[in-house]
């Protein structure tokens, strides 16, 4: 599990990231196409592929790794403006990478819809 998985590798320390935060569970590094002027990933270390395996496996990560989110966003000057949480799943929600991520999008306003 995870062999192929750039996120694992990205954990693991065999592909660099910039890396902006670390405990034993997660990791957060700025992605490395921005759409927006604060762009971070936030990722359980774990192999985990989306949010469905998460709440079928422990749904407490998914309150664990919000804590981390909220933490960035404020260190970051997300807050108050605001900030935007996304987490593509699947292919028709657009999830590009196989391992359960978290974008942290913020700096400018955000347009609804979403394309
Ligand atoms: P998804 O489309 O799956 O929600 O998002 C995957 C994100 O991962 C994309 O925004 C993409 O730019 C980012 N990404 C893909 N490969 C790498 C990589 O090797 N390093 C970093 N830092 N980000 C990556
Ligand atoms: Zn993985």
């Amino acid at each position: 599990m995870g062999q192929d998985c750039i996120f694992c590798k990205i954990a693991a320390g065999e592909i660099p990231a910039k890396t902006c935060y670390e405990d034993e569970e997660f990791l957060a590094f700025a992605d490395i196409n921005p759409q927006a002027p604060v762009h971070l990933l936030v990722i359980p270390r774990r192999h985990v592929a989306d949010v469905a395996e998460a709440a079928a496996t422990d749904p407490a990560l998914i309150g664990r790794i919000f804590s981390v989110i909220e933490r960035l966003a404020r260190e970051r000057g997300l807050v108050p403006d605001g900030f935007r949480v996304v987490c593509n799943t699947g292919p028709q929600g657009g999830q590009t990478v196989k391992h359960l991520h978290f974008h942290i999008l913020g700096g400018r306003f955000m347009g609804w819809p979403p394309g």
